[in-house]
């Protein structure tokens, strides 16, 4: 049941506003995995939860110490093609709003602007008790300059700025607290079993009130915060299209699904 390019070409240039949605399909080009195989199930250790990364010391100084080795090549990533010919949708006035599930910031980097981080953004981090925020490459260096020894390790790339180190004593890992009051740091980004702060589900909810059509690009729609905005778009009767390879969890709701890699299917908009 999967449909032609040339499909999703005509349902773009029938529907003037668009919400696009976003995920991790749009940021396997740019060397950023994900954590998903084809039919939406876990290809890996699902990530830490809010829960475990602030109830447990050894689980915060793992996440900090895979991150310290995961964000030299996330904070270097660079937009493709996905992303540049959103950007150019976006120009033409075509979009309503760009909603994403990544926190890598690709979209804004290739020049897209009405963007709503519905998870949040990994290149800022940001105190738990005080809010206080601060840039993640001054926070790495800090990192590196705490723990010398840490710093020539390599490691597999994994997803959302993290990597594959295990079997380390992550006891020996040092996190500065906040400059600011002493309080615990965290990405700010949304975790597993965290609730996404309102005004950015609000945000989101605009884009969605303005369009006339949903595109979802590289997304199974496995996490619920962009299942819902397809099942909303559904009740309303807007149409949704997908493009993404593999299922996706909403296949049941769409009016067109193409099955083909995020740069191949939206190449005709560079044109
Ligand atoms: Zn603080």
């Amino acid at each position: 049941m999967t449909h032609p390019i040339a499909d999703l070409e005509a349902f773009i240039d029938r529907h003037p506003r668009l919400l696009v949605l976003t995920g991790a399909g749009c940021s396997t080009d740019s060397g950023i995995p994900d954590y998903r195989d084809a039919d939406g199930a876990w290809k890996r250790k699902p990530p830490v939860t809010f829960q475990a990364f602030t109830g447990n010391d050894t689980t915060r100084r793992r996440y900090w110490a895979r991150s310290l080795v995961g964000w030299r090549y996330f904070g270097m990533a660079e937009p493709n093609a996905t992303h540049r010919a959103l950007a150019r949708l976006e120009e033409h006035g075509k979009v309503s709003r760009l909603v994403t599930q990544n926190v890598d910031r690709l979209h804004q980097k290739a020049g897209s602007r009405d963007v709503v981080d519905l998870h949040g953004r990994l290149d800022i981090v940001r105190c738990l008790a005080c809010r206080h925020s601060l840039g993640r490459d001054g926070f790495q260096a800090e990192l590196e300059a705490l723990n010398p020894d840490w710093v020539s390790l390599d490691a597999l790339r994994a997803p959302d700025g993290d990597a594959d180190l295990e079997g380390l004593d992550f006891d020996a890992f040092a996190i500065p607290p906040c400059p600011h009051c002493g309080g615990m740091l965290k990405p700010d980004v949304v975790f597993f079993g965290e609730n996404i702060p309102r005004p950015w589900v609000d945000d989101a909810q605009a884009g969605l009130d303005a369009a006339d059509a949903v595109l979802v690009v590289g997304s199974s729609l496995m996490v619920y915060s962009g299942y819902r905005i397809v099942l909303q778009a559904a009740r309303r009767g807007l149409p949704v299209a997908a493009l993404n390879l593999g299922r996706t969890r909403a296949d049941e709701l769409l009016s067109l699904k193409v099955e083909a890699p995020c740069g191949e299917g939206l190449a005709f908009l560079m044109n």
